[in-house]
């Protein structure tokens, strides 16, 4: 801490020790004239609870932000003065669409069309650089940080675990799971078995210095807390890639009854879900190339078209490889 602290006391021109500034963290970024990326304003409002809200993306513009822009990144940057002046390129150039409240829509287009950086800015892990993102008709920017990750549930490529029991894990979902549901949660994300083969069950330490859990196993139980949470809003980002086509199934099954009736988006992987979207976006140049259902977009004989028909047109390629459909 004295390492990386002791240049900031310098370069801002205080007699402050290190531990008064440690004392003070935002005033660290005021002197400094840096703010922590994502704040939750004083006069945040709370998501409606037990609602399907719908989304909006209304002329959403983003890149994301370069080192320096990154509040603690950025006091480690300042030792190397690195240029400050860098900049991303832009990955969202004025998106604008809707997700209607429980509906669902699939997002498909080539690899590094800013799919994933379109769920990463509805959980807020970002805000738009101009435009808004809204849920339920709130900016996000205007909404509590405890109600937004409480209303949306997310299922993503690198799952995160805690270093703590697999219980403990699924607990953080939701808190007042009885013993019944986390094992019904398990069972629907095809995880219990694993568990159950475990000298100690739920009660198995997972993480790095625990039982280290596969990325497939990871995902199952990713699924598992959202089966247990119950979001509004679910967000999936290829939640099924790691798994193999029977365990796969069987998830598929589970996360149907996940979606019903939520706000859904869902970054396809594969075609069944892409067929069953209430709204197909092809994402492409960083806004929304074409938009419709699956029929309407291969009758359309666009993107969509030549994508499906490179990615899906041979069953049997796409079984024996099914990472071909990241493509998608
Ligand atoms: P997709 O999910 O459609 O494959 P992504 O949203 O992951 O695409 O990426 C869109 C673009 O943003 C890519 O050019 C990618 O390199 C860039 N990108 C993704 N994540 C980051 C990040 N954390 N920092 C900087 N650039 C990123
Ligand atoms: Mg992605």
């Amino acid at each position: 801490l004295v390492r990386l602290f002791g240049p900031i006391t310098q370069l801002s021109g205080l007699q402050e020790t290190a531990q008064t500034v440690l004392v003070s963290f935002a005033r660290v970024f005021e002197l400094l004239d840096l703010k922590p990326l994502i704040q939750e304003r004083p006069d945040a409002v709370g998501l409606e609870k037990n609602v399907a809200p719908d989304i909006e993306f209304d002329d959403v513009k983003f890149r994301y932000p370069t080192a320096n822009e990154v509040s603690l990144a950025s006091l480690e940057q300042l030792r190397t003065k690195q240029d400050r002046n860098e900049v991303t390129a832009e990955v969202l150039r004025g998106i604008s669409f809707q997700v209607k409240s429980g509906t669902l829509t699939a997002l498909v287009g080539p690899s590094g069309a800013g799919k994933s950086t379109i769920t990463h800015l509805v959980s807020r892990l970002y805000d738009p650089n101009s435009g808004a993102v809204r849920i339920g008709g709130h900016d996000l920017k205007d909404l509590t940080f405890d109600s937004l990750r409480a209303a949306i549930g997310v299922v993503s490529q690198d799952a995160y675990l805690f270093h703590d029991t697999i219980r403990e894990n699924l607990l953080y979902a939701r808190p007042t799971a009885t013993e019944d549901e986390l094992i019904e949660a398990c069972k629907g994300a095809q995880i219990w078995d694993l568990i159950e083969s475990l000298p100690r069950g739920l009660d198995t330490v997972t993480g790095d210095r625990g039982y280290r859990m596969s990325g497939g196993e990871k995902q199952r139980l990713a699924i598992a807390r959202l089966l247990l949470k119950e979001p509004s809003i679910v967000v999936l980002d290829e939640a099924t890639a790691h798994l193999d086509s029977e365990s796969e199934a069987a998830v598929q099954r589970a996360l149907k009854t996940a979606l019903r009736s939520r706000t859904s988006l869902v970054i396809a992987h594969r075609l069944s879900t892409i067929r069953e979207a209430d709204q197909i976006l092809v994402i492409d140049g960083g806004g929304v190339r074409e938009r419709g259902t699956h029929e309407e977009l291969l009758a359309a004989g666009g993107l969509y078209a030549e994508l499906y028909h490179t990615q899906f047109a041979n069953p049997e390629r796409y079984a024996a490889k099914p990472d071909i459909e990241d493509e998608l």
